[in-house]
Formats: structure tokens, C-alpha cells, sequence
């Protein structure tokens, strides 16, 4: 066999051999409390539709519309013809929610994050990344050249020391602001205070935040009721506003650097112009809507109740993101499997995604679940256990 694919089989089997050999299921039904996988019906904890929006009727709705006026593809860049009227509109309307400025919006987060950094630091710069940071962030950093610091996951000291240490080019700090395994929150305000201090920038992510944190759903940062021209703030759009794409806002200079140097922006087809339509139904019932993140907030305390007798330990968390941390990864794989035998699906998590001997069980709440489900997955890892 030639040596290139003797290596890649070699290394499929290394994969197999320390239990993480990753395979696709296959869904045939609307994201929902129950999903049909692979056949076979499932309640279901694996997805980040934390508001239950995926399936809501308005946004399916707002879709079709979309679909009706504007067709299916975008045809072009966003710079080209592909900025839609409904993209416009989509824009406008997240600066507002958001109480920032002036928003872009891009077609994935994982996209957003590697135009983002790219086009606001270079090599001479310095990026400080926290370790659990996403890998879009760390990915994003990487391409842009400029030098990454990687300090302990929310350890502010140590992250003092270094931005202490760092004398050349500009400083950015970058931070999920909800850590999307852990599901704990980026202490944002010192972030900001540090930023102040050691003249530094900050780039958050508020993938898991937005629509699920403070009033209204209006992210991370009005949960701490936190302004300043020093943030620059993305979030994505597939996950708790239940469509795809993800905005980056803040100062209207910064958005209008990202709009022309993005490259990730610049140079890929926008969105189908029927999503950013979709979006804004979804803003609608994020704003309007607050019973969804009260309700999510009692599974929450649901879930940790019931979890509490469990030889696992449920970390701490307020947000959607619920990690059951297990350790190893076949004994993850195996409670997971073990789960799927009583028809619960809660997806392991195993590295790289996290770090090595810290494999979880990610168990994703949403506002479409019912307390009683919470239950059942509790009566079922305890007998598991
Ligand atoms: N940032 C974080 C923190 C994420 O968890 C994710 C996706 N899981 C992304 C960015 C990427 O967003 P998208 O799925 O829209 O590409």
C-alpha cells in the first residue's frame, strides 16, 4: 500500500485502539426533545437547540418566506450581490439586541472566528487564550501569526503574569464566554478591568451565552452588565436562536475593518438570504419569550438534583451546557452506550475536544424538554452507575 495510506490506516486503528474513533448517526427528524437516530426514536440531550427554536413553527415559517422571495443560494460573496436585504435587516436588528453598535454576519462561527482574529492581530501581536478556549478561537489565532499565550482555564493571575510579561505589539485576550464542554462562565468583567489595565483588546465568544443568558437572552455580556469599546463580541446563531451563522458586533471602526479584511467573510458565498429571515422570527421569540429561559433554568436545578447521589460529578454550571465528568474515555463511551440501551441519547465527549482523562458525558438541556425527561435520564444514570 503506498506509505501515505498505510499511515492514515495506521492511524484510524490507533483511533479504535484508545476509544475514539468518532462515527456520524443519522437523523431523520426536526431537532426536538426526541430525535429519531440511526432508526430509532431517542430522548435526546445532545443538541445545542437550547431554547427549542430549531423546529419552532414561527421560524419555519419566516424560512419558507424566505425561500418564496428571495430562492434558495445568495449567488455570491456578501461583497459581490450577496448581501441581502434580510441580511441588512438581521444586522440592524442584533446591534440592537445586543446594545452594541453595529454587527456582521457571517455564515458559521467557526468561519467567524477565523476571519475574525486574522484581520485584528498579526505577527508582532500577542493573543492570550484561555486553555478550554474553542477550537475555532485557537484555530483563528493560529492563522493570524500572532503569538499565542495559552494561560490555565480562568486563572487570572497567572494570565496578569503574562500580559505583565509581554512588552511588544498589541494584546488580545480571547475567552468563550460559556465554555462549550464545561458550560462555566469567563469571569468577563475582570477580563474587561485587565484589558483597562494592561491596555489590551478582547475578543469573546458567546456561542453557548446568547439567547440563554441575561435579560431577554442578550448574552453574556448584559448578563454582566458589561460595556466597553475594548470587546469585540461574537456569538453564533446556529445554537440557541436555532438556525446557523453566526455575528461579530461592537464598534462600528472594528465591524467596518472585519467587513473589508475578513477573509472568511470576503471571500465565501453569504448565507441563503431565507436563514437571516429564519433569524430574525428566532430574535422575536429569544426577546419575547422569557418563560424558555426560566423553564430552562428549573432542568437545570432538575438535573443537578438529580444528579447529586451520582459517582460522576456535574460541574458546576448555569448555562444549557451540562458536563458529567466521567474521566476515561471507554468508561464514557460505555455509560453513553449504556444510556442509548434505555433510548437516551447524551453524546460522550472525549479528547481533543477535551482535555486527556477528563471524558464527559455533555448533557445538552433545552427549554423544549420537559421536567419529567430530566428525570428519566436521572433515573437512568443512576442505575447505570
Ligand atoms: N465558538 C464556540 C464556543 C463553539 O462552541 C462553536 C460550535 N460548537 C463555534 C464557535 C462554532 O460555531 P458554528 O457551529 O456556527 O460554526
Amino acid at each position: 500500500m503506498p506509505e501515505l495510506l498505510d499511515h492514515l490506516r495506521q492511524q484510524l486503528a490507533a483511533l479504535d485502539e484508545h476509544s475514539l474513533r468518532r462515527r456520524r448517526r443519522i437523523v431523520e427528524s426536526p431537532q426536538g426533545p426526541e430525535l429519531t437516530l440511526d432508526g430509532r426514536r431517542y430522548l435526546s440531550f445532545c443538541s445545542n437547540d437550547y431554547l427549542g427554536l430549531a423546529n419552532h413553527p414561527r421560524v419555519c415559517e419566516a424560512l419558507q418566506a424566505g425561500v418564496a422571495r428571495y430562492g434558495a443560494g445568495a449567488g455570491a460573496s456578501a461583497l459581490i450581490s450577496g448581501h441581502s436585504r434580510a441580511a441588512e435587516q438581521l444586522e440592524q436588528r442584533l446591534a440592537q439586541f445586543t446594545g452594541l453598535p453595529r454587527a456582521l454576519y457571517f455564515a458559521t462561527g467557526y468561519m467567524a472566528n477565523l476571519g475574525i482574529i486574522p484581520a485584528l492581530a498579526g505577527p508582532g501581536d500577542v493573543v492570550f487564550s484561555d486553555r478550554l478556549n474553542h477550537a475555532c478561537l485557537i484555530d483563528g489565532t493560529r492563522l493570524s501569526g500572532a503569538k499565542l499565550r495559552i494561560y490555565p482555564h480562568t486563572d487570572l493571575d497567572r494570565l496578569e503574569k503574562l500580559l505583565r510579561q509581554s512588552r511588544s505589539g498589541r494584546r488580545w485576550i480571547i475567552t468563550d464566554a460559556v465554555f462549550s464542554m464545561d458550560g462555566d462562565l469567563a469571569p468577563l468583567p475582570r477580563l474587561a478591568r485587565l484589558c483597562e489595565q494592561y491596555d489590551a483588546w478582547l475578543l469573546v465568544d458567546d456561542a453557548h451565552g446568547f439567547g440563554v443568558l441575561g435579560p431577554q437572552g442578550r448574552g453574556s455580556l448584559a448578563h454582566f452588565g458589561l460595556q466597553s469599546r475594548r470587546i469585540v463580541y461574537m456569538a453564533t446563531l446556529g445554537k440557541a436562536a436555532g438556525v446557523a451563522g453566526a455575528f461579530v458586533a461592537g464598534e462600528p471602526l472594528f465591524i467596518e475593518w472585519l467587513l473589508q479584511r475578513a477573509r472568511t467573510y470576503v471571500f465565501t458565498t453569504a448565507a441563503p438570504p431565507a436563514l437571516a429571515g429564519a433569524l430574525l422570527a428566532a430574535l422575536d421569540l429569544i426577546e419575547q419569550e422569557d418563560w424558555r429561559r426560566q423553564h430552562l433554568q428549573r432542568l437545570i436545578a432538575r438535573l443537578h438534583a438529580a444528579c447529586a447521589s451520582l459517582p460522576w460529578r456535574l460541574l458546576p454550571s448555569q448555562s444549557a451546557v451540562q458536563a458529567l465528568l466521567v474521566g476515561d474515555n471507554q468508561r464514557a463511551l460505555d455509560l453513553m452506550t449504556g444510556l442509548q440501551q434505555r433510548g437516551i441519547w447524551v453524546p460522550a465527549i472525549r479528547p481533543p475536544t477535551v482535555p486527556r482523562g477528563t471524558a464527559r458525558l455533555r448533557v445538552s438541556l433545552s427549554a423544549a424538554h420537559g421536567l419529567e425527561q430530566v428525570d428519566q435520564l436521572g433515573d437512568a444514570l443512576r442505575e447505570l452507575a
